[in-house]
């Protein structure tokens, strides 16, 4: 198989044009194709000489590939669904709002990290996206000129994918790739250590945890990781960050109805949250089949997050967007993968 020349860095572009004999500032020119003109064929790198492009032709491929479906919510979200070059299927949602609109994009096919609340847990694990998997879903979006911001929170745990998730957010990131600000990038995790560390010190991008309860017994239930990476350790590295103090941490708090939404869960969280500068996203749930968890009322929404304000934590509740369209991530997916494997039998 070859290998994907869509997705790599200015330093491994370096090397591929070294490989093929090309002094190193080819390297540019290779990124200017890829990244500012599109290119989805090396013919097309007309100021590279024949011999190259033919030598690269015979080792990479230029891999894009359009989503296969697309659904659109009444609120204007839309659902779209590639295929992943390892099998499967990936989500990519484009969500747009009155001031900015927001790409989620996806990292694995499926996830290992089997949270009790997620459609794409329950697929089990399939495969980990290429770096240019990951960015073909920002690449090839319609909407692409309007995205302002990137959120790393659809299919699979981002940092369970470390190498291939900050070589995306390089190029994202780059004035060689499509020189975003990393300010307007979120990585999401559920609190892998190592991998926490080496993405606070690599990247300069948001990130957002998922915490989903403050109780040790509780968040075991409700996400197995806590079992190998307990929250307290995970908040520990988080406020040695925020003694360096320069980002905002995030934490992402799903409510569900009488399981988490308590007073008593709202003191302890904002204990837990003491002398970390954060914000709490608290986020509706978007039912899913087979489990008894619920959406907590919207009142109950509103007196969790004045009980977190009025402890001196900043808080806001998302809206909860494409409702109408399976918005639970990795709903579309599944039920794709269900269909084929119909077909299949
Ligand atoms: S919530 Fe995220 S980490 Fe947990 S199973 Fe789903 S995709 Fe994986």
């Amino acid at each position: 198989m070859k290998e994907n020349l869509f997705g790599k860095t200015l330093v491994e572009l370096k090397a591929v044009a070294g490989g093929i004999g090309l002094p190193a500032y080819a390297a540019r020119q290779l990124a200017d194709w890829l990244y500012r003109k599109g290119a989805t064929s090396v013919d097309r790198m007309t100021n590279l000489p024949r011999a190259a492009r033919q030598a690269l032709a015979e080792a990479y491929e230029l891999e894009r590939r359009e989503p296969t479906r697309v659904t659109e919510s009444s609120d204007g979200t839309r659902k779209y669904l590639f295929p992943a070059a390892s099998g499967g299927f990936v989500e990519a949602a484009w969500i747009p709002e009155e001031e900015r609109s927001t790409l989620c994009l996806s990292v694995q096919v499926g996830c290992k990290m089997g949270c009790l609340f997620c459609m794409t847990g329950k697929q089990g694990f399939q495969g980990h996206l290429g770096s240019g998997e990951i960015l073909n879903q920002f690449a090839s979006l319609p909407e692409r000129d309007r995205i302002t911001n990137i959120v790393y929170m659809g299919m699979g745990e981002p940092l369970d994918n470390l190498d291939q998730v900050l070589s995306s957010l390089d190029v994202l990131c780059s004035s060689y790739g499509y020189g975003l600000s990393p300010t307007r990038i979120t990585v999401s995790t559920v609190g892998i250590i190592p991998a926490m560390r080496e993405f606070l010190a690599r990247s300069r991008c948001h990130l957002a945890v998922s915490l989903h309860s403050p109780f040790e017994e509780e968040r075991r239930r409700l996400m197995p990781v806590e079992h190998v990476y307990p929250l307290r350790e995970v908040l520990a590295v988080l406020r040695e960050e925020a003694v360096r103090g320069q980002r905002r941490i995030s934490f992402e708090y799903i409510l569900w109805d009488g399981v988490n939404d308590t007073p008593g869960h709202a003191r302890e969280l904002a204990r837990l949250l003491e002398g970390i500068r954060c914000r709490v996203n608290l986020i509706p749930f978007h039912p899913i089949p087979g489990t008894p968890l619920r959406p907590s009322p919207r009142e109950s929404m509103e007196r969790f997050e004045m009980d977190l304000r009025r402890r001196g934590i900043t808080t806001t509740i998302r809206q909860s967007r494409g409702q109408d369209i399976a918005a639970a991530c990795g709903m579309l997916s599944t039920r794709e993968l269900v269909k084929r494997r119909a077909e299949a039998e």
